[in-house]
């Protein structure tokens, strides 16, 4: 194995595994750190998804290091470490001690820190983060039910996540190219900085990022961090290029999507998906914690549709509804009540025939795999940036997982095409 990678949520890890896996590595995506080193033998990239984005930093920390144990008992050259690009961690947040566990685990003199996925709308300058023309704080992220983002200045938010001494290095230094962009690697190290916050406007700026990393133990982003290196490890002949899968082979069953994200981009999606005619069923938390809503309800209600199109099952939700929601029953217990409501529906649904699923919302990912039991996802195409197409190693189940701000409108409507 050449890159071990650890991700904090399950859309991330998959978003990552593309990126390697279209970069010509055999890629990998394991559920948990599971205790089975032999299991990844044979990947050029293994990626571990966690569930860690919003758990207690000390609980983030341990999962981390047990994954990243795994890991290097496999074997690993580089470690990433992947979080969100739009980085949903706020001052209290995990990324930043998470980064330091890792860091001095694998003795890393410097870690990079870069959100970026410019072709997500997701970049980095001056150490700010955009979404879009806006910034972090100012974008839909500020009201995300998990992780409201407030601030937009990575090296303030890190630090006070941290105690590790941050430090920034601009698109200047990026655009220069690798050689400038390692003179800059070294000053931070020489200034006792021991992560660095390094811009990114571009994926022409993230190959330089990679490629003036080729020796970093420690790199951590979004995705697009992934970019350069598959290329490094080609150059030093440590790796044959192998060409991403344009199509998945999937079993035959019924098609449903379950989302439980509030994003913007999800809401947009389940408007076309309903403006369609797909069968639509919209999950009301207040119903949900009175008992009046359950997975055999919704069971039967997926029963009673036709079975030759796909149907939607969303609690997504605009964020004043969702606000109501979260002064009625707390913010964490009606996430959980969703996301476990989601799960078990997903299970009842897997169990009857249902074997072509996609799953919007990063934490209602979490949630359904585990319930599914999958252990480990082969990747397959790229529906929308970020987003492949999976499946289980048995061949049994096709899974999109999407981040919930990832994906076109029809992303509901166009995924199945792929699925051959
Ligand atoms: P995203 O990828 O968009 O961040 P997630 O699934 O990670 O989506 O997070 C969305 C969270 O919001 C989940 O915990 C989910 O259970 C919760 N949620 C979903 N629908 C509602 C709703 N209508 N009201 C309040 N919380 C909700």
């Amino acid at each position: 194995m050449l890159i071990g990678a650890i991700a904090d949520d399950l859309t991330g890890a998959t978003d990552l595994a593309l990126n390697l896996a279209r970069g010509g590595m055999r890629t990998l995506q394991v559920i948990g750190a599971r205790d089975d080193v032999d299991a990844l033998s044979g990947y050029d990239a293994v990626v571990v998804a966690l569930k860690s984005r919003t758990i207690d930093p000390v609980e983030a920390v341990a999962q981390s290091l047990m994954a990243e144990d795994l890991l290097a008992r496999a074997g690993y050259y580089q470690l990433i470490f992947k979080y969100c690009s739009t980085f949903d961690s706020t001052e209290t947040g995990n990324i930043g001690p998470v980064i330091e566990a890792l860091a001095t685990r694998c003795g890393a003199p410097l870690a990079i820190v870069c959100p970026a996925f410019p072709t997500n709308g997701r970049t980095v300058y001056n150490g700010y983060l955009f979404v879009d023309h806006m910034l972090l704080n100012e974008s839909p992220m500020k009201d995300h039910p998990l992780t409201p983002m407030r601030d937009a200045n990575l090296v303030r938010l890190l630090q006070a996540q941290t105690a590790m001494a941050v430090g920034r290095i601009t698109h200047k230094t990026v655009a220069t190219g690798p050689a400038a962009l390692r003179e800059a690697f070294a000053a931070a190290v020489e200034q006792k900085k021991k992560i660095v916050v390094v811009d990114a406007i571009n994926d022409d700026d993230l190959k330089t990022i990679g490629a003036a990393a080729s020796d970093f133990k420690l790199i951590t982003g979004a995705s697009g961090i992934a970019l350069g290196l598959p290329d490094n490890f080609h150059f030093a002949g440590l790796l044959d290029l192998s060409p991403p899968p344009a199509s998945l082979p999937a079993p035959a069953g019924r098609a449903a999507i379950l989302a439980g994200s509030c994003s913007a981009a999800t809401r947009e999606q389940v408007k076309a998906a309903a403006a369609s005619g797909m069968p639509t069923l919209k999950i009301d938390p207040i119903a949900v914690a009175k008992g009046l809503v359950d997975a055999d309800g919704i069971h039967a209600w997926a029963q009673a549709q036709p079975d030759r199109q796909p149907i939607l099952i969303y609690s997504s939700d605009d964020p004043t509804t969702v606000e109501a929601v979260h002064e009625r029953l707390g913010r964490a217990e009606a996430g959980a009540l969703i996301e476990t409501l989601l799960a078990d529906a997903a299970q009842r649904l897997v169990g009857s025939g249902f074997t072509r699923i996609i799953v919007a919302g990063g934490e209602t990912s979490g949630a359904v795999v585990p319930a599914l039991d999958i252990a480990a996802l082969e990747i397959g195409p790229e529906i929308d940036p970020g987003v492949p197409w999976t499946r289980t190693s048995d061949g049994q189940l096709a899974l999109a997982l999407k981040s919930g701000n990832f994906g076109a409108p029809d992303f509901f409507l166009k995924a199945w095409s792929r699925l051959t």
